[in-house]
């Protein structure tokens, strides 16, 4: 595996591999990684030539500074397990390759309403970020292929209208949410729950498969609220759990039985905060 600090070497590099016809797989992500991670440079090991993974603590990304300062770093591990993976190329920017005029009066994105709802609303600001380091790594690595996990439903989303605001011409792919045994959609900020909350913490995945197995047509206050509930009595402090149209991210209070959707939860264990989402299967 070569790695890179700079863009500029990196980008002579991928120039070099495109000349000779091959193609760039890129996962961008933040280090501290899990088999998640590793299920999508699999996949994209399987669609390109070259796999490019990036490791990079955004900090525009953080509107809880405390998230940040908190954030699990093992790079030794990571690139380890970057090597055992067979990745071919691992970018490791510093905040000022990234954001050579700092990190104020950056570009904002018209993302739309999806900057106002669940995510969007419960982390202000959290979404600009994912834009403004998605649009400079884009910019820098211009992959044919792009690959993010479905565990982050609304950020696939924003990175999406991204690249069409953009014109940037990566194709985005969504890849299925990687599980521990027990249902917990696996994240870095797993390693920051203790023992007894990670042993709670799968049931915020229950309560979204119960969501999946009962949901009916009509009103759907009633599931969500008693799915809130159950989490609370788990000992979570729930932002979030809402049924939303699967493509737009429309949030729903009725449902006609067909309109595929999509349930997502965002919910505290302590000062851990996680997320999750399922799909709702529209033939039921
Ligand atoms: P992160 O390092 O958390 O920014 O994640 C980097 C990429 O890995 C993002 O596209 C995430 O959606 C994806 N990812 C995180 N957790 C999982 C998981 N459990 N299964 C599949 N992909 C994941």
């Amino acid at each position: 595996m070569i790695l890179f600090k700079q863009a500029a070497s990196l980008q002579q590099y991928l120039q070099s591999i495109r000349q000779e016809g091959g193609s760039i797989g890129f996962v961008p992500t933040m280090g501290a990684l899990h088999k998640g991670h590793l299920s999508l440079l699999e996949t994209a090991g399987k669609e390109n030539s070259h796999v490019i993974c990036s490791i990079f603590v955004n900090p525009t990304q953080f509107n809880d500074p405390a998230d940040f300062e908190k954030y699990p770093i093992t790079l030794e591990k990571d690139i380890e397990l970057l090597e055992q993976e067979g990745v071919d190329l691992l970018f490791l920017p510093s905040v000022l390759e990234i954001y050579p005029n700092g990190t104020r009066n950056l570009p904002t994105y018209d993302i739309g309403f999806l900057e106002t709802i669940l995510e969007g609303q419960y982390r202000p600001g959290h979404f600009q970020g994912v834009c403004q380091v998605m649009h400079r790594l884009l910019d820098i690595v211009q992959a044919e292929n792009l690959y993010m996990g479905q565990k982050d439903y609304q950020q696939c989303m924003v990175v999406g209208r991204l690249l069409q605001l953009t014109g940037i011409n990566t194709r985005l792919h969504t890849c299925a949410t990687l599980r521990e045994p027990d249902g917990l959609a696996m994240s870095s900020r797993n390693a920051r729950l203790s023992l007894s909350q990670r042993q709670t913490a799968f049931t915020i995945s229950d309560v979204l498969k119960n969501i999946q197995a009962t949901i009916q047509p009509g009103p759907l206050s009633s599931l969500l609220e008693s799915s809130k509930q159950k989490l609370e009595l788990a000992g979570f402090k729930v932002d979030y759990i809402a049924l939303a149209n699967a493509r737009t991210l429309e949030l729903k209070e009725n449902w006609d039985g067909m309109e595929q959707l999509v349930t997502l939860a965002a919910a505290y264990l302590g000062e851990v905060r996680l997320i999750d989402n399922m799909l709702i299967q529209s033939e039921k």
